[in-house]
């Protein structure tokens, strides 16, 4: 891949320090690119800024947006098998999930080029001699900060409303993983979007990823990452009065009933937090399970654990791949090793597979553990790898307590048949998103965000363009008389 990245619609080498994508399989160096410095952000800033105010993009109606929507989410249709083989190699995540991350990217192009085309504006009951109205417009150059795990998907989560809105936007992926982003970005410039609407700025959060929040021509902030650099930007933003949207993490609970379905509990619980090896901020990785079931539940989950397949991303028959990086494995085993240290009973896992075909990749067993009181750092900290932890609840009030009893609120599980009490505990709970007898599904028309640390501001759905847009009321006055009391 060349060293370039996409500066205010011109490709060329960046100016700042070299990030190097590696190989989860191996460490190996798979590209270095060099990022943007604060001249480049500068630059990719009044690039955008010139032509998101050009006639020739300012004054495009909604439904001509929307033909830029639909090119690109066919020119990402058109390159996916690429996109997704790419994102494997730099994440390491497995192909299937990264097929769905491009399939996913392309229908939400698709779904807000419909927004576009179906969107209205409100006129307001008037309370005098005028018409009055409440109208969205653009605000001008929108930074978008993507963390590495789901780079695809949380791209085009950011990039499509943003452009939907009218905006130029300048993205920062994540150090790790640059590569799929400027590949994401060399399909839309390719598919006729007007040059400098889009910079694609790799580089590291605190150069990069800082001067794009500070720059002050930047008019919002849409990040998904951590919550300590989410309260890091959210402090900047709070001095510049910026709006800014944060999706930020989370130590999501499942709750297992027991009159569950039995299979269907067991999968959807394997899922929520092996898939993506657990490095989703959704994974379920707290589970509380009735007493009456607690330990034949867990036999049957660790049973069903030990047997899921590891393996290389590119296997399609691959359920668990190697972590993104050596550095965030050994992490994770650093996490796992505190939980033996505060007196955790390891289940399964706990450390990486045996054998030579796992010897050189970032891999780590998906690992169950328990005996730990819920405010122990192992139940109250995400780890964002392959580890569940397991608690015991007694009544709906002892299971609403230690649940919301997180300084997080993303998202949350229930499975049980039992649909009154699916509803109350449903209501019940701090979480953004509650999954009810299914769990991380994802629909691009229902709104998604989180709640306490896990952020502010909801992505996706009709309103997720509107959270790239200032909002502007006209009043129209219809009378011919001067104002009484100008006399
Ligand atoms: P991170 O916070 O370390 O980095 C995220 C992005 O922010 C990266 O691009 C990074 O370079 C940049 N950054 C770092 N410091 C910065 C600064 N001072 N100013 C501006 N930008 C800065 O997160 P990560 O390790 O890349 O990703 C994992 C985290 O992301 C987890 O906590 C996970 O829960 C969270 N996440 C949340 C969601 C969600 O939708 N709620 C989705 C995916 C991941």
């Amino acid at each position: 891949m060349a060293d370039e990245i996409l500066v205010g619609g011109v490709w060329r080498r960046g100016s700042g320090a070299v990030v190097e994508s590696l190989s989860p399989l191996n460490g190996s160096v798979i590209a270095r690119v060099h990022g943007a410095d604060p001249a480049d952000v500068d630059e990719a800033v009044r690039a955008g800024a010139a032509v998101a105010a050009d006639p020739s993009w300012r004054d495009l109606l909604p439904h001509e947006r929307a033909r830029h929507l639909t090119r690109i989410a066919d020119s990402i249709a058109a390159s996916a098998e690429d996109l997704a083989a790419l994102q494997t190699c730099d994440t390491g995540k497995s192909i299937n999930e990264t097929r769905a991350l491009v399939a996913s990217a392309q229908g939400t192009f698709r779904y807000f080029a419909s927004v576009l085309e179906t969107m209205d504006e409100t006129l307001t009951v008037p309370r005098g001699p005028y018409v009055t109205m409440s109208v969205h417009e653009p605000i001008g150059v929108v930074g978008a900060i993507t963390p590495w795990n789901s780079p695809i998907a949380s791209d085009a989560q950011k990039i499509a409303p943003a452009l939907a809105a009218g905006n130029a936007v300048v993205l920062k992926p994540a150090e790790w993983t640059p590569l799929v982003s400027l590949a994401l970005a060399r399909v839309i410039t390719d598919s006729g979007l007007p040059s400098g609407l889009l910079s694609v700025l790799p580089g590291p959060g605190g150069v990069t990823g800082d001067a794009i929040v500070r720059h002050p021509g930047i008019g919002k902030v849409s990040f998904t990452g951590g919550t300590a650099t989410g309260r890091a930007i959210g402090a900047v933003a709070a001095q510049k009065i910026m709006p800014v949207s944060l999706e930020l993490g989370g130590k999501s609970p499942t709750i297992v009933f027991p009159d569950a379905d039995l299979d269907q509990t067991l999968a959807g619980l394997l899922f929520g937090i092996f898939s993506s090896s657990g490095q989703s901020c959704i994974a379920g990785s707290r589970v509380f399970i009735h007493g009456s079931v607690y330990e034949q539940f867990l036999d049957e989950l660790v049973e069903r654990t030990r047997k899921l397949r590891i393996g290389p991303g590119a296997d399609p028959a691959t359920q668990v791949a190697p972590l993104v990086s050596h550095v965030h494995r050994d992490r994770v085993a650093a996490m796992v090793d505190r939980a033996r240290g505060e007196g955790a009973r390891v289940l399964c896992g706990g450390g990486v597979p045996e054998g030579e075909e796992y010897e050189t990749g970032a891999y780590y067993l998906p690992t169950i553990l328990d005996r730990l009181p819920n405010d122990s750092a192992t139940c109250q900290e995400e780890i964002f790898g392959p580890v569940l932890v397991a608690l015991p609840f007694e009544d709906e009030d002892d299971l609403v307590a230690q649940a919301n009893d997180s300084v997080y609120g993303l998202a949350c599980g229930i499975w049980t048949r039992d649909y009154r009490r699916a509803w109350r505990i449903a209501r019940r709970m701090d979480a953004g998103t509650v999954w009810i007898n299914t769990y991380k599904q994802f629909s691009i028309s229902t709104p998604f965000g989180g709640m306490k640390e896990s952020g502010i501001g909801r992505e996706k759905g009709r309103e997720g363009i509107a959270a790239y847009m200032r909002q502007k009321s006209i009043y129209w006055g219809m009378t011919e008389e001067p104002h009484s009391w100008a006399g």
